[in-house]
């Protein structure tokens, strides 16, 4: 029997109630491959420079088998359909940097300190489940996560009950607990006599950076993360200047371990010679990036160095305009903007990343969109560095972030068009993850406030 189940967008629901909720619990089974049709009056598929009109999605199990025009073909028996009417589809969004482990704190309520300082771990980790939550709620059907800020290999654990079914959230590459230098980390400014914990394993010297790296790779790392860069401030011209970590030699031990498991390595730079010393070093990925020089940008290229900029997240929480730290916030954004644009314009391959947890989960994440469009993307080049060019990175081109025979069935749908607004991304309104849907235009299904 055919079922049908119309998701009126941005109007009235008309659909089997209950249904999400129900499949949401049935992971299909290999041997018993539900079919599901999804159609839509628009596909932005992650890869075309165009969208295309009026498709049909033929999902089996969890795996995208045919995209092809709607109603061209008798429907498979047994086919379940899912009619999205006037909306927009596009593959599973991925933010790759996140930090499931942070919420935005407010600095008055205790800020970042207090996590690690007050916080069990069991409740650190119950938040991280919400955040893993909102992710998918949000579209996010895949992240990176950037380390987990003092809870250890949390991230892992998390990682395994999604995947296990246990709990609902996006498909994760984690970098558990990241590696600075001695002096290159919070928790700071509590008396010297006092051993305070740290947000990252500080190493020093070649021998401890390689050791780092190898007991995270074998704890669970997907990628290893490294800060390059720590404290930033402004000197006497105005300039941002920012405090190198680690040297080179000490990151080229963690480069070269962590290639020699097939995996790799992000490093946290603002600029100057923390970013160099970054690229030098070998790095496949520069986090935030905030003042690239012409020269960088051209090494960049010809590594093949990957830039996730996370404009928005420096947008917010500025401190008072006529302090030291107030003018230091608003520098940075004003070289960010700049940077972005010239490294774009350059052909330097670009990744969406918002840093989200430095913000708080029920801010939308798809803000970063308007800003990467604020300073030169397309709609279409935005969209796609949260789909095909994010898969990139994370060197899973084909599988996730775009919607095409043989990638996962990870789809999601807002009502409008995104090309004309990339804000309608802010307000996704169903959400489908591994051929299962976890939300409708009814709303979240999973119980979580
Ligand atoms: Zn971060």
């Amino acid at each position: 029997m055919t079922r049908i189940i119309f998701f009126a967008l941005g109007l009235a629901v008309c659909a089997r109630a209950g249904l999400a909720q129900e499949a949401s619990h049935a992971a299909p089974a290999i041997s018993d491959p539900r079919t599901i049709v999804v159609r839509a009056q628009w596909l932005i598929d992650g890869t075309a420079d165009k969208p295309r009109h009026n498709v049909e999605i033929v999902i089996r199990g969890n795996r995208i088998v045919e995209v092809r025009a709607a109603n061209s073909q008798a429907l498979p028996g047994a086919a379940q359909v899912i009619d999205l009417g006037a909306a927009t589809v596009l593959p599973g969004l991925i933010d790759t940097h996140t930090h499931i482990f942070l919420q935005g704190e407010d600095p008055a309520a205790g800020g970042y300190d207090v996590q690690l300082l007050k916080f069990p771990g069991s409740y650190r980790v119950a938040r991280a489940v919400v955040s893993a939550h909102r992710a998918l709620e949000q579209g996010f059907t895949s992240i990176r996560d950037m380390e987990t800020e003092g809870a250890g290999y949390g991230d892992v654990g998390i990682k395994q009950a999604i995947n296990d079914g246990i709990i609902p959230g996006p498909r994760m590459w984690v970098s558990t607990v990241s590696i600075s230098s001695t002096g290159g980390y919070p928790l700071e400014g509590y008396a010297p006599e006092i051993t305070v914990p740290k947000g990252s394993q500080l190493i020093d010297g070649p021998i401890e950076a390689r050791k780092a790296a190898r007991e995270q790779l074998d704890k669970g790392a997907d990628w290893i993360k490294v800060y390059m860069t720590h404290r930033s401030w402004l000197d006497g011209q105005g300039a941002l200047v920012s405090q190198p970590t680690l040297t080179v030699e000490e990151l080229k031990a963690i480069v070269d371990e962590t290639h020699g498991w097939g995996k790799k390595v992000a490093c946290h730079a603002y600029n100057g010679l923390g970013l160099q010393r970054a690229l030098d070093g070998g790095c496949d990925s520069i986090e935030h990036g905030l003042e690239i020089t012409d020269a960088q940008i051209r090494q960049m290229l010809k590594q093949g160095t990957w830039y996730v900029p996370t404009l928005q997240v420096y947008y917010t929480d500025w401190d008072p305009a006529e302090t030291d730290s107030g003018k230091r916030d608003r520098k940075r954004v004003a070289v960010h903007g700049v940077s972005f644009s010239k490294a774009l314009r350059a052909g330097v391959k670009i990744a969406f990343g918002t840093d989200v947890g430095g913000f708080k989960w029920s801010d939308p994440i798809a803000e970063e969109f308007s800003r990467e469009v604020e300073f030169g993307m397309t709609p279409m080049q935005a969209i796609q560095s949260a789909t095909s060019r994010a898969a990139d990175l994370l060197g899973k081109r084909g599988e996730i972030g775009v919607v095409a025979p043989g990638a996962y069935a990870d789809l999601i749908a807002v009502a409008g068009d995104p090309l004309a607004d990339v804000n309608v991304l802010k307000n996704v309104q169903f959400v489908m993850k591994d051929g299962v849907v976890f939300k409708s235009d009814a709303g979240s299904r999973s119980g979580v406030k």
